[in-house]
């Protein structure tokens, strides 16, 4: 059967907010503004007053803002950072650009987020600090992580690439950690149109540091200080991200409308849900479930109309590009049973009702 229902559909908000994008484009191109400069300086100030932090540094995307992240923090050949196994491979992608040493820790069983008693287990004197990821827009336990970093003399940095607007105890993720590391891709809960990233920071010395390493090692132009990057955020892409600011608490509230319909009214003893601590408010980035097959359940909501994809159906610790570091089946055994048994069921904040009741039903219908 055709797709009726996709997993995203990212031109509903297009249609539904086209005259002001295309007017912010607009103002870009008659000012010229299109690497950095007013348009992308506008919305770092935006985003840290959003987030609550003192600073925001927009960058090119949300890769490159983990990576200048642990830049900033002093990570370089031999160190290690703790990162879960279960997250997109671009969380570990930071810590090994600077010659460090991901170190993959599982997740727990209810809640998928990073598990602070694996973290603990992998602590060595190697040890700089920890990457928490708010996966699927879920918060991790940051307080639980924290109090073991403090004992130990390590950072938490947050990894907030999918959780732009969660709550942690009623602070916006992106404001707990050292740094709040955060994308724009599209299809994020707040995205650009092409690529984009942020980092967060009350520090003002890690601001000011990634600040000149993403403007090509420079304070002062043509005068370089360090080995820099080419890492700023385009005028178009702030421009753009201006405009979606403003509907981002609009978009958390519906996706939260559909999230929260999910969880009421699927029923079906095959399908288990994430766990949502409650000092936590999430976003419903990714509405993940897991069934006994999930190939057989796609191929169920394909047959249906709706597109159902996987996040993720392979662990970091078993990625072939990390083969080198030697983990093996069974070393993260929470990460590994979600990855064979994950779906990501349709979910965005433009999803009509009527499509939600339709998701609903195929999967209360489900049958082995
Ligand atoms: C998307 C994502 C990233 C990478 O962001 P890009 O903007 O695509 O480089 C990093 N971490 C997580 C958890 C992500 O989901």
């Amino acid at each position: 059967m055709a797709t009726e229902i996709k997993r995203i559909d990212l031109s509903r908000d297009y249609q539904a907010h086209k005259e002001e994008y295309i007017k912010a484009i607009e103002s870009v191109c008659e000012e010229t503004a299109f690497s950095g400069g007013k348009y992308a300086d506008r919305f770092d100030e935006e985003f840290a007053a959003f987030v609550g932090t003192g600073y925001a540094a927009g960058v090119n995307n949300g890769t490159s803002a983990l990576h200048l992240a642990m830049l900033a923090l002093g990570v370089g050949p031999g160190d290690e950072v703790i990162v879960p196994a279960n997250t997109y491979i671009a969380t570990a992608w930071g810590v090994s650009y600077t010659g460090a040493t991901p170190v993959f820790a599982d997740c727990t069983a209810d809640t998928w987020e990073i598990d602070p008693v694996s973290v603990e287990q992998k602590i060595t004197e190697r040890t700089k600090g920890i990457i928490g990821v708010h996966l699927y827009g879920q918060p991790f336990a940051y307080n639980e992580i924290k109090k073991i970093a403090d004992k130990h003399g390590l950072f938490v940095v947050e990894d907030c690439a999918q959780a732009h607007n969660a709550l942690y105890e009623g602070r916006q993720v992106g404001s707990l950690g050292e740094l709040g590391c955060f994308s724009f891709y599209p299809g994020k809960n707040l995205y650009a149109f092409g690529e984009g990233g942020s980092i967060t920071t009350d520090n003002k010395e890690y601001f000011d540091h990634i600040t000149r390493l993403k403007n090509q090692g420079c304070d002062v132009r043509y005068y370089h200080d360090e080995i820099g990057y080419n890492m700023r955020l385009e005028g178009v892409q702030g421009a753009v991200l201006s405009v979606s600011l403003k509907y981002l608490k609009e978009w958390t509230a519906k996706r939260e409308t559909i999230g929260e319909r999910y969880l009421r009214e699927i029923a079906n003893p095959l399908i288990t849900m994430q766990a949502h601590p409650e000092n936590t408010r999430p976003v419903y980035h990714l509405f993940v479930i897991t069934v006994p097959d999930h190939e057989d359940f796609v191929r169920y909501m394909a047959d249906k109309g709706i597109e159902c994809n996987m996040h993720y159906p392979v662990p970091c610790h078993l990625q072939k590009a990390y083969a080198h570091l030697g983990y093996r089946v069974g070393d993260c055994p929470n990460a590994e049973y979600l990855a064979s048994h994950c779906v990501t069921l349709p979910l965005f904040p433009e999803m009509r009702e009527d499509e939600v009741s339709r998701v609903i039903e195929a999967c209360n219908e489900y049958r082995r």
